[in-house]
């Protein structure tokens, strides 16, 4: 196991926020995290995970380890009738690994196309899209536990999986790190197609029984004309999740602004379209310093050129206050931030 002193991660967050680590571990094996969280715990250092860095905002400096997950694996472990048991290492690319396994006839990812990251981190906000979420499909999930390095096998009910969350981000945040995960997938092609989006698109194109590699097209096709590329303008996806108010609360917006978009959400309660409260608060294209607010897309906030981590809170800041005084919604957002502002850095800046 190798560790190093004083890493910057800019290159490895996918705002390409300035940022490093006291300690910069990548771990290719299971073992090799292992030692990096034992490092960690005889010295009473914080150990932090970073697998894409597509979903956290750094801050300029991230105390202790960081361990990059770069543990690989691909094994279809066991198929019992239409379902194949497919274990994957928490460090596998996330969008290689649903090519992989379209490829390999196995389905219940196509939804879930091109989401950038890593295959442990998908379990880590129950990364979702079009109508599908990883908790359709996740079987168990292997951890380390914090700091005692101890292995834990996690089923789906024990990994807490909700609307972007999970056991990982909400009620034990750093407590596990995630090795590898088990899905289940159907060897038959069947597939998901009633989310508006992807259905409207499906009707445009006059596909009356569209294949699983169809959808993933499809998917693609739509992630690709509606987000910006991160390696092209910085930015983390959408930065704040959908708010989920209570029935009461969803009418009386309904009310005062009757073309607000609002969606099921359990009994009693209803998802609001964050994008459409932010866009009418006026920020859609608006630059606030170096971060703007994507001109398509008023749910993304991109790094226009040398922005810090600090800057791009600030700016989340400034419009969940407009949000919160005009319609009364709090916005939550969902990138996590990792680190804290170093008083040598502010000098610097
Ligand atoms: C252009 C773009 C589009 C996106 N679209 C979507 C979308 O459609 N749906 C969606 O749900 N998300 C989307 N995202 C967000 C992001 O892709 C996902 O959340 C993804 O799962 C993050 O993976 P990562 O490996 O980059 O995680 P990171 O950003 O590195 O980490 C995210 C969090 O997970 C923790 N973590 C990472 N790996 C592990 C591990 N092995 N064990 C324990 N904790 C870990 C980190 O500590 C951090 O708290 C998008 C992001 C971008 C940039």
């Amino acid at each position: 196991m190798r560790l190093l002193p004083r890493q910057a991660l800019e290159a490895w967050n996918t705002f390409g926020v300035p940022s490093r680590a006291d300690w910069l571990c990548r771990a290719t094996t299971v073992l090799e995290a292992r030692e990096a969280v034992a490092f960690a715990a005889d010295r009473g250092l914080p150990v932090t995970v970073l697998g894409g860095g597509s979903n956290v905002v750094l801050l300029s400096r991230v105390p202790g380890v960081v361990i990059r997950m770069e543990i690989t694996g691909f094994e279809v472990r066991a198929r019992q009738g239409e379902r194949a048991m497919v274990q994957v290492g928490a460090g596998e690319d996330w969008p290689r690994l649903v090519d992989r396994c379209l490829e390999g006839g196995l389905h219940g990812l196509e939804n879930l196309t091109d989401i950038p990251g890593t295959a442990g981190a998908a379990p880590v906000q129950n990364i979702g899209a079009y109508g599908v979420e990883v908790a359709d499909v996740l079987e168990e999930v292997r951890c380390l536990e914090v700091p005692s390095g101890r292995e834990v096998l996690l089923d789906r009910r024990a990994c807490c999986l909700g609307y972007r969350d999970s056991l990982f981000k909400s009620r034990a945040p750093g407590r596990y790190l995630v090795v590898g995960v088990t899905l289940g997938l159907s060897t038959r092609p069947e597939v998901r197609v009633e989310y508006e989006g992807l259905a409207r698109e499906i009707a445009r194109q006059g596909l009356s029984a569209p294949s699983p590699r169809d959808v993933a097209r499809l998917v693609r096709q739509v992630r690709r004309d509606r987000l910006p590329n991160p390696a092209r303008l910085g930015n983390a996806g959408s930065f704040f999740v959908n708010p989920v108010v209570e029935d009461g609360v969803a009418a009386a917006l309904l009310e005062r602004y009757p073309d607000l978009p609002t969606f099921p959400a359990g009994p009693g309660r209803r998802k609001l379209a964050a994008g459409w409260l932010i866009e009418r608060c006026g920020f859609k294209g608006r630059a606030l310093g170096r971060v703007g607010v994507h001109r398509d897309h008023a749910l993304v906030l991109v790094n226009l050129g040398g922005a810090t981590g600090r800057e791009v809170i600030d700016a989340a800041q400034v419009i969940r206050r407009a949000v919160r005084e005009t319609f009364g919604v709090d916005l939550e957002m969902e990138p996590r931030v990792l680190g804290t502002d170093d008083p040598e850095d502010r000098r610097e800046s």
